[in-house]
C-alpha cells in the first residue's frame, strides 16, 4: 500500500519569510502548496486563484456554511481559510501538503488532524522583523505596526508548535525544513 502524505503547517509572523522558505523547498521537492481563501484585498501582482481565492465577506461566509473549510480564522480584520477540496486527494496519493497559515488556524489543524506537523518560523529579533516589513514596502506603517503587535502574540503561541526554525538565512532555513520533513516522513 502506498504511504500517505503528511500535512505540514507553516506559521510565523508576517514578513518572517515563511512563503520564501516553503517555495524554495518546493522547487526541489515534491509537495502541494494549498491556496487559501481570504477577504482581504489583493496586493499589487497578486493573482486570484494562484496567490489566494479573493472572496467577499458574504462569499466567505457561504463557504463556511457549506463546510468548505478545513480551518479558518480572522486575522487583522479579514477572514482567511484553507479550502478542504483536493487536500485529502493529495495526501492519499502520498504527496505532502503545505499550509502557510496563522496560528489560530494551525492549532485547529492540530486538533483535527493528529499526525499533522506544525512548524513555526521565528525572526532573529522583532527589530529585524519590523525592518523586513518596512523594506518589502507592501503595507502602510499603520498596518506594519499592527502586524508587529500580532507577531508578539503569535510568538507566544509558538510553544504549542512541534518545531521552531529561526530564519537567519533562507538557505539554512530550507535545509532545516528539509531535515524536519525527512525525519517526519521516515
Ligand atoms: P497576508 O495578508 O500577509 O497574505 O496573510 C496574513 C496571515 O494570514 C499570514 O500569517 C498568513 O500565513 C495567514 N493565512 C494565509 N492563508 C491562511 C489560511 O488559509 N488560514 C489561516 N488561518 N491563515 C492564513
Amino acid at each position: 500500500m502506498r504511504k500517505k502524505g503528511k500535512l505540514f503547517v507553516i506559521s510565523g509572523p508576517s514578513g518572517v519569510g515563511k512563503d520564501t522558505i516553503v517555495k524554495e523547498y518546493l522547487k526541489n521537492h515534491n509537495g502541494h502548496l494549498s491556496v487559501s481563501a481570504t477577504t482581504r484585498l489583493p496586493r499589487k501582482n497578486e493573482v486570484d486563484g494562484k496567490d489566494y481565492y479573493f472572496l467577499t465577506t458574504n462569499e466567505f461566509k457561504n463557504w463556511i456554511d457549506d463546510g468548505n473549510f478545513l480551518e479558518y480564522a480572522i486575522y487583522n480584520d479579514n477572514y482567511y481559510g484553507t479550502p478542504k477540496s483536493k487536500i485529502d486527494e493529495y495526501l492519499q496519493k502520498g504527496i505532502n501538503v503545505f499550509l502557510i497559515i496563522e496560528v489560530q488556524g494551525g492549532l485547529q489543524i492540530k486538533n483535527k488532524i493528529k499526525n499533522s506537523v506544525l512548524i513555526f518560523i521565528l525572526p532573529p529579533s522583532l527589530d529585524e522583523l519590523k525592518q523586513r516589513l518596512l523594506d518589502r514596502n507592501l503595507d502602510s506603517i499603520g498596518i506594519v505596526e499592527n502586524r508587529l503587535k500580532i507577531a508578539e502574540e503569535e510568538i507566544k503561541v509558538s510553544e504549542k508548535y512541534d518545531y521552531l526554525i529561526v530564519n537567519r538565512d533562507v538557505n539554512n532555513s530550507v535545509d532545516k525544513l528539509d531535515m524536519i520533513i525527512n525525519e517526519e516522513c521516515k
